[in-house]
């Protein structure tokens, strides 16, 4: 079997912690790989291509990253804690050329830095901009990063990661169901579920509390319904805002909750007859297709 990261065991996840000096923090999320397996089988669902720049969330100690650098045109990592900066440094140390690291929030960070950073590798012919997210994600920002890469970063066409099973459940949940919510119908907007897989506590270092799963979502834009057009960002927004509304107050009817959110009632009752949506229904009955139509009848004001 080959092996795809050196560092995917126990004991070279320890050996580096401790060599370093650091132990791991819980507050960051950090629960490391340490099966190799499971590494395999994220970079087949992933398709790696040597022209694709890869976006990494949380490279941690590297363990994923060195798995990837050698088959990417290059890897561009956020990584939040100081601390992991010289870690990384050596870890990647054999593919340094094609590793750009920023340091700092994967939340604040802008698409501006990440593709300034792999011009600074100064890679001839390579398109800067991030092709794929391929990263085992902090839980406790898994599901916002995921949604705003797909919103803020239209070169991304593909997301491969490991989140908690509750999040991975929502983001490919089906109306009508608990899991389905704004989340879910927000995410449809612009990507869909290709894959999956489950990966148990004892694949981490430290074992997490929760089960996890890794998801592929590829890009598919949802279309405008008058042109067939994939949904432009500014038409992608309108209809975020209107499913937020619709799910601001969930037990409540769609009419009532998007009321109670500025929409005019008049405006709503002619919008609701002409795509044949029950202004009695719940959010959650309403798939994210409906949301779209809806959004185009009640037009931009
Ligand atoms: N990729 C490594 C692995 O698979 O073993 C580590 C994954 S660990 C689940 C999550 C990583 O995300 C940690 O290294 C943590 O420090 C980092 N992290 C946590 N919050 C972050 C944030 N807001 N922005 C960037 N990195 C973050």
């Amino acid at each position: 079997m080959p092996v795809h990261s050196w560092l995917a065991s126990p004991t070279q996840t320890r050996a580096v912690l401790d060599q370093h000096g650091l132990a791991t923090k819980h507050h960051l999320g950090q629960n490391f790989l340490i099966n190799d397996v499971i590494i395999g089988k994220i970079l087949d669902l992933a398709q790696i291509g040597d022209s694709d720049v890869v976006f990494e969330i949380g490279p941690g100690i590297g363990t994923l990253t060195v798995a990837m650098l050698p088959l990417a045109g290059a890897v561009v990592a956020v990584e939040a804690d100081r601390g992991l900066e010289p870690v990384l440094a050596e870890t990647c140390a054999q593919d340094s050329e094609r590793f750009a690291l920023v340091m700092g929030d994967a939340l604040r960070v802008t698409p501006e830095q990440l593709t300034q950073a792999v011009e600074s590798l100064g890679i001839e012919g390579l398109s800067p901009a991030p092709a794929k997210l391929v990263s085992n994600l902090p839980y406790q920002v898994a599901a916002t990063v995921v949604l705003g890469t797909f919103q803020n970063q239209p070169s991304v066409d593909r997301a491969v990661v490991m989140v908690q099973a509750e999040v991975a459940d929502r983001m490919a949940a089906c109306p009508g169901t608990k899991e389905y919510g704004a989340y879910t119908a927000k995410l449809r907007l612009y990507a869909r579920e290709t894959g999956r897989f489950e990966v148990g506590p004892g694949n981490f270092m430290p074992p997490p509390h929760v089960d996890s799963s890794v998801i592929r979502l590829d890009r598919c834009p949802m279309a405008n319904p008058l042109s067939g057009a994939p949904l432009s960002e500014n038409e992608a927004m309108r209809c975020a805002q209107v499913i937020d509304a619709a799910f601001a107050q969930r037990r409540k009817t769609i009419r009532n909750s998007m009321s109670a959110k500025g929409f005019d009632k008049k405006a709503l009752d002619e919008a609701f007859a002409s795509c044949k949506i029950d202004p009695r229904a719940r959010a959650e009955a309403l798939s994210p297709e409906d949301f779209v139509r809806l959004a185009f009848a009640l037009g931009w004001e």
